[in-house]
């Protein structure tokens, strides 16, 4: 018996559940993949995503390899694709990881219909990209959690599946061929300091992190310069990483770091069942609040200051010339940037979300939306008018300027708290430096956004 495995956000073959159920069920398997032109066209294949995603066929093709087997990819319409493929390879089952987008469950719908109406069977196997799947915990009267203490208390009580390893063996038939891997280096635009990708790079950096910087996690996820979080976001995203395991792992490790690092996948989880429910909402206002956004057409200008990280202040510019270069920013760079834009700015969150997600390694249509939209105050914050000031919190998230030092050279030579407020130099220091002024008074963005926010 044949089995095909459809991998799509899961790259990873430790603590795979489709993988471990083809294996049980078949003497032999497809390890499928897709590249599939609707993900191109829906604006998701991004330069810096798709090089990352070579690193995990790569990576994925090596560990079956090791095991026996290979990875299969083919490219096309994904339904089509993989009934094709389970025809020439006879499998009877097809097994593949439950998605929660609105574009992911309409293809998996059309697929279980196309397979059914060939005489096979559809497995979608839960909990394998998220720790507890949208809708296993909800509150009294509705589908979904909007607020998140409940959410992570409920969440928080579920019983987890244990966590597995890699099989040992795979064995592929001969005759199902595939095409040569995408090779990174063939990708144009993406970002000089981009990471690497795959499993193996993953699990490399686990291991490091909860050698090093698991335990500080909690007294440092919010300093800039010492950039010390987990850097595991892009391999969630692909699902190189498995986040039950990790979850397993760090509640085995327990204090502090570790607790603070599962409430973080908490939140992943919770704008998963957000984003599940309410499909919409990675593109039109979770709550309304009548705002009247700035736009392209009447803020060009300081949309593309911000864009390109001149707005006048210096831990914005860092932000989002980091984004530029790593293609991934720190957690409070993105909080920082992201009030910016939307609220001292007054500019559509959705300008912004865009921008992020054609530069981000993770980004992620719940994560990225979701967070978006949280901090514009159209989402689930509980506070959503409050306004950060980006020279208060500078100086507090990056009290020696190492931060803005690393990212914007022009400023090098300035020491904290200067460096947050170059336009209070005067004469020839103000003018010996080559940046910008700041593209609004703060005070001015702020009088705005309440204008906006609370009517007339
Ligand atoms: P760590 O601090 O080490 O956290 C561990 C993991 O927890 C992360 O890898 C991530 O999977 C999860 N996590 C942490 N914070 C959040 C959060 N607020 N929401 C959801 N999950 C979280 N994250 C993405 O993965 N993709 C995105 O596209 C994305 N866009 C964002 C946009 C904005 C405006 C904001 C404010 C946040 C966004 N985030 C996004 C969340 C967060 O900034 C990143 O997950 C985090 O910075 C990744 O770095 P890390 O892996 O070192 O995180």
């Amino acid at each position: 018996r044949v089995s095909l495995v459809l991998f799509t956000s899961d790259l990873r073959l430790y603590d795979h559940p489709p993988l471990r159920a083809a294996l049980t069920s078949a003497d032999a398997v497809v390890p499928l993949f897709v590249r599939d032109p609707a993900v191109a066209a829906a604006g998701f294949a991004t330069p810096n995503r798709n090089a990352f995603l070579a690193d995990c066929l790569a990576d994925l093709d090596a560990g079956l390899r090791e095991r026996g087997g290979r990875l299969v990819v083919r490219s096309g319409e994904l339904v089509e694709e993989v009934c094709r493929a389970a025809r020439e390879a006879d499998a009877d089952e097809v097994h593949l990881s439950a998605a929660h987008s609105r574009f992911a469950t309409r293809r998996e719908e059309r697929l279980r219909r196309a397979l059914e109406s060939d005489g096979r069977r559809l497995y979608v196997h839960d909990a394998v990209t998220v720790v507890v799947p949208p809708g296993e915990v909800t509150p009294a009267g509705s589908d979904h959690f909007a607020v998140f203490t409940p959410y992570l208390r409920r969440w928080t009580q579920v019983r987890l599946r244990p966590a597995t390893g890699a099989p040992r063996r795979v064995h592929v038939p001969d005759h199902v061929r595939g095409e040569p891997l995408p090779a990174r280096g063939a990708v144009p635009g993406v970002s000089p300091a981009l990471p690497a990708g795959g499993e193996s790079e993953g699990r490399r950096r686990v291991t490091a992190y909860w050698r090093g910087g698991l335990d500080a996690y909690d007294e440092v996820r919010d300093d800039l310069a010492a950039d010390a979080t987990s850097k595991l976001s892009a391999h969630l995203h692909f699902g190189t990483l498995s986040p039950v395991e990790l979850v397993h792992l760090a509640r085995r490790r327990g204090g502090a770091g570790a607790e603070a690092l599962v409430r973080q996948l908490a939140w992943r989880d919770f704008h998963r069942q957000v984003l599940a429910a309410r499909p919409d909402a990675a593109h039109t206002d979770y709550r309304t609040r009548h705002d009247h956004w700035r736009t392209e057409d009447s803020a060009r200008e300081d949309i593309e200051a911000w864009r390109q990280g001149r707005t006048g202040y210096p831990v914005i510019d860092a932000a989002m010339r980091q984004l530029r270069h790593e293609g991934w920013m720190h957690n409070r760079a993105r909080l920082l940037a992201a009030s910016f834009l939307s609220k001292t700015l007054y500019v559509d969150w959705r300008i912004g979300a865009a921008h992020f997600l054609h530069w981000l390694v993770d980004g992620d249509v719940a994560n990225n939306q979701l967070n978006w939209q949280w901090v514009a105050g159209t989402g689930t914050d509980t506070r959503p008018n409050r306004v950060l000031n980006p020279v208060t919190q500078a100086k507090k998230y990056d009290p020696d300027g190492a931060y803005v030092h690393r990212w914007v050279p022009e400023l090098r030579d300035l020491a904290a708290p200067t460096v947050h407020e170059p336009w209070r130099l005067q004469g020839f220091d103000r003018a010996a430096l080559d940046y910008p002024d700041p593209v609004v008074e703060l005070s001015e963005g702020l009088e705005r956004f309440r204008r906006a926010r609370t009517g007339p």
